[in-house]
C-alpha cells in the first residue's frame, strides 16, 4: 500500500499516519483506552431544541436521568446504589458477565446533556414531591429519556475512534479482524444514531409547540418503593408475553419506539411508558400488554423488562445482595440480551413467575 494512499481500514487517514507501522507499535492499555472514552463522554452539550430564542446558561451540568431526590435517594444505601453499566475491567474479569457495581448517587444516572438553566426549567413540573401524571408531565419524562438516549448514542459513536487503536502491536490478520468488526459495529451505531435523531426531532417539535395529540402514555403506580429506578428508550420487538411486535432489520426506518422511566414519588414507585405515534402501533401494543399483566405480577414483569431493555438502571444494594445466586445470574443474563454476545428471543420476555418483589398496583393513568 502506498504511504500516501488512504488507509485500508477506512479511517480516512493516510496509510503512513494510520496502519503502516501498527504491528510494531506498543499495544494500547485497555484501561487507558477506557479512560480516554470516559473523557470523551464528559464533553457535553445542551439538548434544548431552540437555544436561539431561549439561550442556554453557560454551564453544562451533570443532568440526572432519574431524579436524585426521591428517585435515587429512595433506593440508595449510605449514598450508594448499584449500576448495571459494567466497566471494561469487570467485563474482562467476569468474562463478559459482569455483576452490578456500586456507584455514588451523585454520579449515578447523570449525563452532561443540559445546561443548568434548561435542566431546571424544563423538568420543574416533574421534580416535586407529588406529580400528577397526565400527558404534559408524562411527556417530560419521555423527553428526558430521549435526550439521554441521543447523548448515549453519540458517545458510543465517539468511542469508536478510541477502539480503532486497540489493534496496536497486533498481527496484520488480527488488525484486519478488529477493523472489520469495528466497521460493522460503526455502521450499526450510525443507523441507531439516525433513528434516535429522528425520535428526538419528533419530541423537540412537540416540546416547542405544546402539541400532545399523538403523544401517548401509560403510568402505573405501585403501593411501595421498588428496589429499582431506570430511564431509557427502546424499540419494542416483543410484548411482555413474548408476542412479536416488529422485526428489526438494518437500515429500515420508522420503527416504533417507546420510553420508560421508573422513579419514586412520595413513597411509591411510578413507571411511565411514553411514545409518539399511533395508539395501536407496536409501542401502543407493548404498553397495553403490560397493562394486561395481573396487578400482582406487574412489579416482577417490570423488573425483568428493565434488565432486558436498558442499562441505565439502578438498584438498591441490599435487595440485590438478598437475591439467590441463581436469580442474580438470571438477571445478569437478561442484561446481555440484544448485545453482540446474545440475540434477543421471544421467551426472554415471557414472565417466568418468579417473585422478587411483592408490590401491587394502586393506580393506572393513561392518555
Ligand atoms: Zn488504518
Ligand atoms: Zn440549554
Amino acid at each position: 500500500m502506498g504511504r500516501n494512499e488512504q488507509c485500508w481500514c477506512g479511517s480516512g487517514l493516510k496509510y503512513k499516519k494510520c496502519h503502516s507501522d501498527r504491528e510494531r507499535q506498543a499495544p494500547i492499555n485497555i484501561f487507558e483506552a477506557e479512560q480516554k472514552m470516559i473523557a470523551l463522554l464528559r464533553e457535553g452539550y445542551c439538548s434544548h431544541p431552540d437555544p436561539d430564542s431561549d439561550p442556554c446558561s453557560p454551564r453544562i451540568i451533570k443532568a440526572h436521568t432519574v431524579q436524585k431526590k426521591g428517585g435515587l435517594a429512595e433506593i440508595s444505601e449510605a449514598g450508594h446504589v448499584l449500576t448495571a453499566k459494567p466497566s471494561m475491567k469487570e467485563m474482562m474479569e467476569s468474562q463478559g458477565k459482569p455483576s452490578p457495581r456500586k456507584v455514588g448517587v451523585n454520579s449515578a444516572s447523570v449525563f452532561p446533556g443540559f445546561c443548568n438553566k434548561h435542566d431546571t426549567a424544563l423538568f420543574k413540573p416533574i421534580e416535586g414531591e407529588t406529580v400528577s401524571l397526565n400527558k404534559d408531565t408524562a411527556f417530560l419524562f419521555s423527553y428526558r429519556a430521549i435526550a439521554y438516549e441521543r447523548f448515549a448514542k453519540e458517545a458510543q459513536l465517539k468511542g469508536i475512534s478510541v477502539q480503532r487503536e486497540l489493534d496496536r502491536g497486533c498481527s496484520f490478520l488480527l488488525q484486519r479482524m478488529i477493523q472489520t468488526h469495528l466497521k460493522t459495529y460503526e455502521s450499526g451505531v450510525k443507523v441507531g444514531m439516525r433513528d434516535v435523531d429522528r425520535w428526538k426531532k419528533q419530541f423537540d417539535e412537540r416540546l416547542l409547540s405544546g402539541a400532545r395529540d399523538d403523544f401517548h402514555f401509560l403510568a402505573v403506580r405501585f403501593d411501595r418503593i421498588l428496589p429499582i429506578v431506570a430511564c431509557g428508550a427502546f424499540h419494542p420487538e416483543y410484548d411482555v408475553q413474548g408476542k412479536p411486535l416488529q422485526r428489526l432489520g438494518r437500515n429500515s426506518a420508522d420503527y416504533d419506539h417507546i420510553t420508560v422511566n421508573v422513579t419514586s414519588l412520595n413513597g411509591q414507585t411510578i413507571s411511565v411508558f411514553g411514545w409518539v405515534g399511533s395508539e395501536v402501533g407496536a409501542a401502543g401494543a407493548f404498553a397495553s400488554s403490560f397493562a394486561r399483566v395481573a396487578d400482582g405480577r406487574k412489579a416482577d414483569v417490570l423488573l425483568r423488562l428493565l434488565f432486558l431493555q436498558t442499562d441505565n438502571l439502578f438498584l438498591r444494594p441490599s435487595w440485590w445482595e438478598s437475591l439467590q445466586t441463581s436469580r442474580r445470574a438470571a438477571f445478569t443474563e437478561l442484561m446481555m440480551s440484544g448485545t453482540l454476545t446474545r440475540r434477543r428471543s421471544a421467551n426472554e420476555f415471557v414472565d417466568d413467575q418468579e417473585s422478587v418483589t411483592s408490590a401491587t398496583i394502586v393506580g393506572i393513568d393513561s392518555g
